[in-house]
């Protein structure tokens, strides 16, 4: 008996074995998910419910607390979004209904002969950031939240990008480098206790075929499309969750496995299909537009923005919004960001006594320091939201039952809050916390993989520790304030 067919052996009795750090091996869901059409399920049934959200946009009721795609998208897609990656991954790349326009396009791409390599200059994250600063100027100044109609075609539109990018474009072009949501949900889960990865490295230098990146021959199982081999794969970046890979992979080799959260963000190795973090201005850049417009995207729905903006307004003899939204969303995105953190870096560098280390290479390494603290404003907006109208969703479903000739009876438009009021600013109070303590953890350890000595670890830590506690004053100043309940359902609507 060859020594692969041992190792094969070895591999199918491990498969059966229940591992309380594996999804894959649970009773129940591991056998589900490894069944190659589990995510096809996912992905329909999603299909399904996102067309009828859409269809609720366009032809339903008006006023956006009343409407399936308003409530749906704004107060139960992002708060359930943060809430998954938090405790288990990145559930919605996996279940994603735009997956399956994507895989029209790259049919009719493949069969038309139309699909080719991505252009160099766009490989990389710098159209995703721009497409998010885009998103979120557009979401404050046509309020998308209160448009059921807007909502329906912003989700229209993003079937028909992801169909025309991937009938053009070869590999995971939409998710890679366009698709906004993506970008969002690989930040996030890479605060998630979860990554998919190898079980046995010996397996894998081992084996030969390595079709977890080239594809199955022998099942047509494409590999990952997101050019993540396993053996070189290090942490969630970029990663769909998709499981193509472990279908791919003939030794079962691959599993959805409990890990240290964030542990992704302090090493720096180089990475199966991203490189090395510290090399990536581009990546830097994501990172500050998703750490910026968590508290941009807060501050937009508290009362001190409306004085901002009437201010900038007068001064600029504007009649309209949009001046004043372009002049806070630049200062937001670009100024201070580069302002803040070229100071921090420059003090940092000081500090660790590094005078010949370039400033960009001490930016692009601990900006990522700020992560988790970002993720934790993200998740303590959006969590409020969803926890303040996450019940609306039954009257809501009960009045479109109505309005389609379904009597699901009287509407009860009074459900709206799941947990009681004041226990809203202590959950708040905790997912800051929770952003706080990973960015410090972050920040340190970070120092100490750069510098190895931990004295000029902490030196060069204590100007990026002392940002993170004026952003978690800023973050709680902006919790304190009253807040917009945009798309929360209220008695008497
Ligand atoms: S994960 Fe990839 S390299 Fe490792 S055993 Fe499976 S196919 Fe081979
Ligand atoms: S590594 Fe690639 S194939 Fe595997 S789950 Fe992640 S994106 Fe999918």
């Amino acid at each position: 008996m060859s020594s692969e067919m041992i190792v094969q052996l070895n591999e199918k009795s491990r498969r059966m074995k229940f591992t309380a750090g594996d999804i894959l091996t649970w009773p129940l869901i591991g056998p589900f998910l490894r069944w190659r059409y589990s995510r096809r399920v996912m992905q329909t049934v999603l299909l399904l419910a996102t067309s009828v959200f859409v269809f609720d946009g366009l032809v339903g009721p008006v006023q956006a607390p009343k409407n399936l795609a308003t409530v749906s998208a704004w107060v139960h897609y992002r708060g359930l979004v943060v809430l998954a990656l938090l405790v288990a991954g990145n559930l919605f790349c996996m279940a994603c209904p735009f997956m399956l326009p994507r895989e029209v396009g790259r049919w009719l791409g493949a069969k038309w002969g139309l699909q080719g390599n991505v252009p160099k200059f766009l490989r990389n994250k710098w159209l995703a950031a721009l497409l998010l600063i885009i998103f979120f100027i557009s979401y404050e100044y046509w309020d998308l939240w209160a448009s059921p109609w807007l909502t329906a075609w912003i989700l229209i539109s993003y079937f028909l990008t992801a169909l025309v990018v991937d009938t053009f474009f070869k590999g995971a072009a939409f998710c890679k480098y366009v698709c906004p949501l993506g970008q969002f949900n690989f930040f996030g889960s890479l605060s998630s206790p979860t990554e998919i990865k190898i079980r046995d490295a010996k397996t894998c230098a081992a084996c030969h075929t390595k079709d977890c990146i080239a594809g199955n021959r022998q099942t047509g199982q494409r590999g990952c499309e997101l050019w993540l081999f396993q053996e070189k794969k290090s942490g969630n970046m970029d990663c769909t969750f998709c499981l193509d890979c472990v279908y791919a992979c003939p030794h079962d080799n691959i599993g959805w496995q409990a890990r240290l959260p964030l542990q992704e963000l302090w090493i720096d190795p180089r990475r199966a299909g991203i490189g090395r973090f510290s090399q990536r201005w581009d990546l830097t850049a994501l990172m500050v537009v998703l750490v910026t417009a968590a508290y941009l995207n807060a501050f937009g729905m508290i009362t001190p923005v409306y004085a901002l903006q009437q201010v900038i307004s007068d001064a600029l003899n504007a009649t309209s919004e949009l001046p004043s939204l372009l002049v806070i969303f630049g200062v937001g995105f670009l100024i201070l960001p580069v302002i803040i953190l070229a100071v921090t870096g420059y003090f940092s560098r000081l500090l660790s006594g590094r005078s010949g280390e370039p400033l960009g290479q001490v930016i692009r390494r601990f900006v990522y320091a700020l992560a988790p603290l970002g993720f934790g404003v993200w998740l303590a907006h959006y969590a409020f939201h969803f926890l303040t109208g996450g019940l609306t969703i039954i009257p809501v479903v009960q009045s479109f039952l109505n309005d389609a000739g379904v009597s699901a009876g009287q509407p009860q438009w009074q459900l709206g809050q799941v947990v009681p009021a004041d226990w809203l600013f202590p959950l708040q109070t905790i997912f800051l916390y929770l952003g706080v303590f990973g960015s410090m953890v972050v920040g340190f350890q970070i120092a100490l993989y750069q510098y190895k000595d931990r004295h000029v670890a902490l030196r060069a830590f204590i100007p990026w520790a002392i940002l993170v506690g004026l952003l978690l004053l800023a973050a709680f100043w902006i919790m304190l304030q009253p807040m917009e309940m945009r798309g929360t359902l209220f008695i008497g609507l």
